[in-house]
């Protein structure tokens, strides 16, 4: 169990777009950016309504232009998600997006060039009660376009830590930017401290946690496509979370923004942070055992559960009944393949051997019916687990256990 750390809590939305709040003892949030233009009304609509669907608890949308905070108020009332709007450079994009109604402000102050332009911003938000996150990420807070300027910013601090410099102008930016804030007294902040390197978001992190009580908004920034960044992105988040830092979490992948949410939620659930919604998928990863295509099997089994499922039933699709048994334990629901079949137990009871072609069919029928009996309370999610041995497996499920026993000299289970 993971004992998260203590911090404010700030609460953000309204009754139309829902109410989120990140820190203190609310659930780790997810969060997402859309990836298309703000302008595009209509698409921009379908581009957060799909990051909802998919579990966004907040979605982010740029707004470089005026065009795009005009359009704010076009979107916001066809939306059901609250929206934070992402401002750089002009802090008057803030106050546009503050007035079209958006739910919190992403601000950056360091490339906001006048204190004034801040202030304003921060008292325009306090008004409203919208929360403001501060982000210090490394691609940003140091001046890239004046190398005078930047040499003396990365020169002005020293650090013997293995990230030294961008760590250090990390914490003391923040620092920096607190105290603005802290001098308006306003309080309903969020910070970010992301970097591309993994080891750097971990100490950056980590070294801000230590220092503020303000909730934390995790993320590697600019962490490639999915088929890397994942890696990329669960290897910090995953220590941090588990170290108990981190209240709310965008997962950044150069690829379709509902990948983001997807895993971010994934990475929850597995570490027992969010309350599962949809079924939790076990499959085998197949071996030289398998009679079955498992890998299209388990893929479609996948994409099915999702959209039928509403509870967290444990679902198991394993390849043979050598190792599967033991592999699926605590799953409510279990498919054994064999020589082109597969045998389906429900809570520890056989209900079906179906051919390969029918598996899909008959096992989502199977959890379609193990859901309607839960929510009629007739059975319990996880109450019986699939700690079974197929009875007669040589006769059910056909040659693979005489291959097996052949190729590994294994003994068939003792039938009883
Ligand atoms: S369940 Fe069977 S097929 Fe799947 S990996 Fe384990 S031993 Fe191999």
């Amino acid at each position: 169990m993971i004992v998260r750390r203590k911090t404010r809590k700030i609460r953000l939305g309204d009754q139309a777009h829902g109410f989120v709040s990140i820190g203190g003892d609310a659930p780790v949030s997810v969060q997402s950016m859309t990836a298309g233009y703000t302008f595009e009304i209509d698409k921009c609509v379908a581009e957060i309504q799909k990051l909802a669907a998919a579990g966004a608890d907040l979605v982010r949308v740029a707004v470089p232009e005026k065009k795009d905070t005009a359009a704010l108020k076009e979107i916001l009332p066809q939306v059901t998600v609250p929206i934070v709007a992402d401002v750089h450079f002009h802090f008057q994009r803030a106050l546009e997006a503050i007035d079209a109604g958006v739910h919190k402000i992403r601000l950056n102050p360091g490339n906001i060039s006048d204190r004034a332009q801040v202030s304003d911003v921060i008292q325009a938000c306090k008004a409203k009660k919208i929360p403001i996150r501060i982000g210090v990420n490394e691609g940003s807070i140091v001046e890239r376009k004046d190398k005078q300027k930047r040499l003396k910013e990365l020169g002005g601090v020293f650090s013997d830590n293995k990230h030294g410099h961008f760590l250090a102008i990390m914490v003391t930016k923040l620092e920096e930017y607190l105290d603005i804030f802290r001098a308006e007294d306003f309080h309903d902040i969020v910070i970010s401290a992301k970097s591309i390197d993994p080891l750097l978001v971990i100490d950056a992190y980590k070294a801000i946690s230590e220092r503020f009580d303000y909730p934390l908004h995790l993320g590697v920034t600019h962490a490639g496509p999915r088929e890397t960044g994942t890696i990329r992105s669960v290897a910090p988040l995953s220590h941090l979370l588990c170290s108990g830092v981190g209240d709310t979490i965008r997962i950044s992948y150069a690829s379709d923004p509902v990948y983001e949410v997807q895993d971010g939620l994934e990475l929850l659930y597995v570490l027992g942070l969010r309350t599962r919604i949809g079924a939790e998928l076990i499959a085998c990863p197949t071996c030289g055992r398998i009679q079955v295509d498992l890998f299209k099997l388990v893929q479609d089994v996948r994409k099915q559960l999702a959209k039928e499922i509403r509870l967290p039933i444990k679902v198991a699709v394993m390849g043979c009944v050598v190792n599967g048994p033991g592999e699926c334990e605590g799953a409510d629901i279990a498919i054994f393949a064999g020589d082109r079949r597969g045998i389906i137990y429900v809570q520890g009871e056989k209900v079906a051997n179906v051919p390969e072609e029918n598996i899909l069919d008959a096992l989502l029928k199977e959890c379609r019916e193990f859901q309607a009996k839960v929510e009629r309370g007739d059975a319990k999610l996880g109450e019986k687990k699939v700690d079974v041995i197929p009875p007669d497996p040589l006769g059910e499920l056909g040659s693979g256990w005489e291959k097996i026993q052949k190729e590994k000299g294994l003994r068939l289970p003792v039938v009883k």
